[in-house]
């Protein structure tokens, strides 16, 4: 019998923070799918993406098999054995279905200027999935902000409900309050009897800020946006890595770092 809370946990973010260099992937993918082997890491993929999209991804971009996928911002959780069309996990879409109203968000912000629906695919009934439309905007950063401030001040007495994520300076999501990666992973965490002390974390933007709980150890890699940098570096300095290199390779040296795939 293996000993989970022996095994290191690690949930990592897809686009921008594995993707970006196949080479460097690849890489990393073997040193993962090593340690999956050898039965002494669970990985977590924690993404924006549909279901769909990361098993695409992984016949098609080199991402690593995972023990659990976190897809939607952390809206949906699926459990092996996957498959396209499958239900995610039902305890964690009940446990949010209670607290949140797709229609009473897109009714809430249906006359803020500026901000366009996102594909179907990105909007679910957990999630309501805008970008910010920054074509419009002389200054992108005073623009985006903008708006960010009025959604924020709009939905702040409801917060005990429902949150907002902005990833990439333009993308912004509605979620249930009990919603996003962090929570996603503490739940799997507590589901799968893994330690919460041997967790590793890694992205690129803003939606994967929720994931560096206290706990984490975190590693930003070198091309990340400014909402995680800036967040990260109010961290505990020991508890996260700056990588000095950008997608996988700056992951690859983040575990590393910590202990992790050292061959
Ligand atoms: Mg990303």
């Amino acid at each position: 019998m293996i000993n989970q809370k022996k095994k290191w946990v690690f949930s990592t973010d897809i686009d921008g923070t594995l993707t970006g260099d196949r080479e460097s992937l690849n890489e990393l993918t073997q040193c993962l799918d090593q340690d999956r082997e050898k039965e002494n890491l669970f990985l977590i993929l924690c993404t924006g993406r549909t279901l769909t999209e990361v098993l695409e991804g992984q016949t098609r971009e080199g991402i690593p098999l995972a023990d659990a996928i976190v897809c939607q911002v952390g809206s949906e959780i699926f459990l092996p054995p996957f498959h396209v069309n499958m239900e995610g996990e039902e305890n964690w879409g009940n446990h949010l279905k209670k607290q949140f109203s797709r229609e009473f968000v897109v009714d809430l912000f249906h006359d803020i200027p500026f901000l366009i629906m996102q594909e179907e695919r990105y909007n679910t009934q957990l999630k309501v999935s805008y970008t910010i439309d920054l074509a419009s905007f002389p200054d992108k950063t005073f623009g985006s902000m903008k708006v960010l401030r009025t959604i924020q001040k709009r939905l702040s007495p409801y917060e005990d409900r429902y949150q907002i994520i902005y990833s990439s300076g333009k993308h912004l999501d509605v979620l249930p309050a009990k919603a996003g990666k962090g929570n996603a992973v503490r739940y799997l965490i507590k589901y799968f009897g893994l330690s919460m002390n041997r967790l590793v974390v890694a992205g690129d933007s803003g939606n994967d800020c929720s994931m560096f709980i206290p706990e984490a150890k975190g590693i930003v890699v070198n091309n990340a946006q400014q909402e995680l940098i800036t967040f990260a570096k109010k961290l505990t300095p020991h508890t996260v890595y700056f990588s000095s290199v950008p997608f996988a390779a700056g992951v690859l040296a983040g575990l590393k770092y910590f202990g992790m795939c050292q061959e």
